[in-house]
């Protein structure tokens, strides 16, 4: 039996871990959590909002599966990389935010962090068991979201229920505005850096409109080891639960006697700013991918409550940006510092933009 605590049990992936957990009789469901929903009766031990460290500590799971948006769900990562506890990620702002405290609790805890991001168990898939030396590169594939093709002018005036509307993937609204603008990729090349220990010059961005290849990885005899499926985020979270087993879920394998065609093309960096933003933000380390973190959720709040227009958000992230100091955090109450003072300037310029 592996005993799981499953956080952000409410929104989508949450609602899709409780379907796999449900038809895996070797997985129990320990503690669930959300955010604000009542998800009295769901397991054994649940808890709605709050430290969500002090449910973890009652349930003593084998694995947790960290499902909360954003940068809230930063203790309970750190938490699970501490104890060597076993952390499957569906909460890509924490580690986009704490990457180097995370990687450090990460080390000194020796569990296994096991990515719930398509492309990036994808990635863990391709990587998996090879010399680190080996490898060339590694290509994270974007759909391009709802505009993709669209000038910057044609961006102007789209509203939230326009960029809620992605082509292929099914998610929440943070992750879905995030795919929109393509803030998502790039919060996803920091994680990538910080999940496989690559340099950002290593790791590439291909628009891939299909969603059908999940991430390639190249290595330097020439080769390069691509992941294929449908885009259904129930492989990836079953992936990690089930851990190394691979246990079958009710998604079909690839079927490729209907003829399948593979695109790819290079990212509108001009028209989606942010994917840019993010790998300089990266780059420069320190607490910069965390101001980005709080800028960007900053700024995606506003355009959901119709503060901010669509290209503000890209906007907003830029002053912010443009206005941290970015030092590094030395102890998490410095990187909460760093969040809330970037979150205080994106506040301030999405107000006035
Ligand atoms: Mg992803």
């Amino acid at each position: 039996m592996k005993r799981i605590a499953l956080l952000g049990a409410t929104g989508s992936i949450g609602r899709q871990a409780l379907e796999i957990i449900g038809a895996h009789p070797e997985l129990e469901l320990v503690a669930a959590a959300s955010g604000s929903q009542p998800i009295d009766g769901v397991a054994p031990l649940t808890q709605v909002g709050g430290d969500l460290t002090d449910l973890l500590e009652r349930a003593r799971p084998d694995v947790v599966l960290n499902a909360v948006v954003g940068f809230a769900g930063l203790p309970a990562t750190l938490w699970a990389l501490e104890r060597g506890i076993d952390l499957a990620l569906a909460n890509k702002e924490s580690l986009v935010a704490a990457g180097e405290l995370a990687t450090s609790a990460w080390q000194r805890g020796g569990g296994r962090l096991l990515p719930v991001d398509s492309e990036h168990s994808a990635a863990y898939q391709c990587l998996e068991s090879r010399e680190p030396g080996t490898v060339h590169s590694l290509v994270l594939t974007a759909s391009g979201g709802p505009f993709r093709g669209r000038s910057r002018e044609e961006l102007a005036d789209v509203t939230p229920a326009e960029a809620l509307a992605h082509p292929t993937w099914n998610m929440g609204p943070k992750i879905t505005i995030d795919s929109a603008t393509l803030a998502n990729k790039g919060l996803e090349l920091i994680e990538a850096h910080f999940l496989f220990g690559l340099e950002y010059e290593r790791l590439e961005v291909v628009v891939h409109p299909t969603s059908t290849v999940h991430a390639l990885v190249r290595f330097h005899d020439g080769a390069a080891l691509a992941h294929l499926g449908y885009p259904d985020m129930r492989v990836p979270i079953s992936f990690a639960l089930t851990y190394p087993e691979r246990t079958a879920t009710p998604v079909p394998p690839l079927d490729l006697s209907v003829g399948l065609t593979l695109e790819f093309e290079a990212p509108d960096l001009e028209t989606f700013p942010l994917l840019t933003l993010a790998r300089q933000a990266g780059k420069q380390a320190g607490t910069y991918p965390c101001a980005f973190n709080a800028a960007n959720e900053v700024a995606v709040a506003a355009f959901l409550e119709g503060r901010l227009p669509f290209l503000g958000i890209a906007e907003t992230v830029e002053e912010t940006l443009a206005s941290v100091d970015g030092a590094p955090a030395r102890e998490l109450s410095e990187l909460f510092e760093a969040d809330a003072e970037a979150r205080r300037l994106a506040e301030r310029t999405a107000a006035t933009a």
